[in-house]
């Protein structure tokens, strides 16, 4: 009879073992990170993760620091496949944002760590580069086509090839618009009105087309607040823009009408930025639904389950646009920015503008030049943690980022974000 085969833990290739996994809150950016860092017993060996949820932190810290963390105490870091389904297998009932985040922020900082151990940048790891950056697209707003005109020109003379522009509407909370402090319009003005959205904004796109040189790239972000037939009356009335991408025309619970969609607009559709299962993707790239993947590392589980998502998306011919606003933390930033170099799948990295106290806190953080992101060149993500600078940013009382939830539509009634 044969020996029966050994299981985890098995002895140790590496001679490395996991000693501590820790969570750090802090709010440079405003809005809540959640870091994680999981510790070894090599001098000076640690990796580093981003578990960021804004609207769900001290739960996800909890996942991490309660349950998580636990369970890979003196495990080898090096295994990183068998620690992700030891914890994603460990909730008898898996899956959900808060499980996804805090999966993300153990999973990642296994692969910074093991760049790091390798003396070689995460893309390396991930098959090494295809393309030496990744074209970045900013973020402009504006009330009228000649203040946004005018942002994407601006945008135009830092190297930006494609900008996301969003419009105020008059009389609603529009997302995406409304100055520097995203809470003050919110406290003004937490109305939302789908009809006046559609009879107004697609005239606005038509003329900051008509106002901006050739050659730019607009996208625009309907951020899932239009039901499937007013996504259906939109698509015709921005034909004329010209648009890179449209992105959340619908929300994930009515995903299933993408095909519809797509086949009634040759408008480019992008989609999956609250997608917490990298299998909500699959319908959608098998019907060549939509033509951009949204892909959150933190909320899908960390770059075990994306990179293999990743992989479909090129198989499918559906290019990544990773989800890259502030509320992601540096460390996910270099995360993403590790997929887009390393995948023929990349399309195009949304890019944060990030406050001089994030880059104190992280770091080696990739700032956009010229319109594109680079990679460190340092090992791992290339992107460091200091803790005694995030301590100077404590995060936000709970509930001061559940701003969401005052949105109201013009019946008064909830309205999603
Ligand atoms: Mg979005």
């Amino acid at each position: 009879m044969s020996a029966p085969l050994a299981v985890a833990p098995w002895p140790s290739t590496s001679g490395t073992k996991i000693t501590a996994v820790r969570t750090f809150l802090t709010a440079p950016q405003g809005s809540p990170y959640l870091i994680v860092r999981v510790e070894t017993d090599q001098p000076g060996l640690y990796g580093l993760g981003c578990a960021s949820d804004p609207q769900r932190t001290l739960a996800v810290k909890s996942v991490v620091d309660d349950y998580l963390g636990p369970m890979v105490l003196g495990r080898d870091p090096g295994d990183i496949e068998d620690l992700h389904r030891l914890l994603l297998n460990s909730g008898y009932w898996r899956g959900g944002s808060i499980a996804g985040n805090a999966l993300a922020g153990v999973d990642v900082a296994l692969w910074d760590l093991k760049a790091k151990a390798a003396g070689v940048p995460l893309y390396s790891l991930l098959g090494g580069r295809v393309r030496e950056a990744a074209d970045a697209y900013t973020h402009v707003d504006g009330a009228s086509a000649s203040e946004i005109a005018e942002g994407v020109e601006a945008a135009a003379e830092k190297g930006f090839r494609h900008v996301r522009v969003q419009v105020s509407v008059p009389g609603t909370d529009t997302y995406g618009t409304g100055g520097t402090d995203p809470e003050l319009a919110h406290a003004r003005n937490a109305r939302w009105d789908s009809l006046a959205y559609l009879h107004h904004v697609p005239g606005v796109l038509r003329e900051v087309r008509s106002k901006i040189p050739a050659g730019l790239e607009l996208l625009h972000d309907a951020h899932e607040r239009l039901t499937p037939a007013q996504a259906l009356r939109l698509l015709p009335m921005l034909a004329e823009v010209d648009l890179f991408f449209l992105e959340d025309v619908l929300a994930p619970e009515d995903a299933d009408y993408f095909p519809q969609l797509r086949n009634s607009s040759s408008i480019p559709l992008a989609m999956g930025e609250l997608f917490h299962d990298v299998k909500q993707f699959l319908p959608l790239l098998r019907d060549r639904a939509i033509d951009f993947a949204r892909i959150r590392i933190p909320t899908l589980g960390g770059l075990t389950p994306v990179r293999k998502l990743v992989a479909a998306c090129e198989l499918a011919g559906v290019l990544i646009a990773p989800h890259g606003p502030g509320d992601v933390s540096p460390l996910g930033h270099a995360a993403n920015l590790a997929l887009d170099v390393s995948s023929p799948a990349f399309g195009v990295q949304e890019a944060a503008t990030l406050r001089e106290g994030t880059l104190e806190v992280f770091p080696g953080t990739p700032v956009p030049e010229r319109g594109a992101l680079r990679p460190s060149a340092a090992p791992g993500l290339g992107v460091d943690f200091d803790e005694a600078a995030a301590a100077k940013y404590p995060p936000p009382e709970p509930g001061v980022h559940d701003r969401w939830a005052l949105l109201r539509a013009a019946d008064g009634s909830a309205q999603r974000p």
